[in-house]
């Protein structure tokens, strides 16, 4: 069986060899609709810079038929074709140096770190507060009873605490 080559360019296939292969690759037809399709990807700026590189098809442009077409390697590019093509060429760099903007800017926001912090400041409240709300935990110091109130010398366990008597524990040595 005779292996077939197949080119996406040329939406064709045929019979397979080295030197086949080679020929067909640096045929014209081939090299034409391989720049067809890669033109299709180009930007309005570089099909204008490789339009004013081509010499213009003076048959195409004094209104007759080139029977070439797209394909022509002469330009066809016309006077109002430039100019659109000018056009197009800005609108996409516009488009691109638009798209570039922080989201901010773009939306008209006020860009500012007091904007930024304002937007992101979350209000202070028990609802925002990890764990239980605040009404529901118990105060830091049990009131005593009356009859421990007066007592001198409470046991440590006992006595109310205070920030001092935070401050000055001493921690133990264990060990
Ligand atoms: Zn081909
Ligand atoms: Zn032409």
């Amino acid at each position: 069986m005779v292996k077939r080559y197949y080119c996406d360019f040329c939406d064709n296939s045929y019979p397979y060899s080295t030197e086949a292969f080679r020929k067909h690759r640096t045929g014209h037809h081939h090299i034409k609709l391989r720049n067809s399709h890669y033109d299709k990807f180009k930007n309005a700026r570089d099909r204008l810079k490789d339009e004013l590189t081509k010499e213009k098809c003076r048959r195409f442009l004094s209104g007759q038929d080139c029977s070439f077409g797209e394909g022509c390697i002469f330009s066809h590019l016309t006077p109002p074709g430039t100019q659109a093509l000018q056009q197009q060429a800005l609108e996409e760099e516009e488009q691109e140096r638009w798209t570039r903007l922080p989201a901010a800017l773009r939306e008209g926001r006020e860009v500012s770190v007091e904007a930024w912090l304002t937007q992101r400041r979350v209000p202070l409240t028990s609802d925002t507060l990890p764990g239980p709300p605040l009404h529901t935990l118990p105060p830091l110091n049990t009131p005593l009873p009356p009859t421990l109130a007066s007592a001198p010398n409470l046991p440590p366990s006992l006595a109310p605490t205070t920030l001092e008597s935070w401050l000055g524990v001493e921690f133990a040595q264990w060990g």
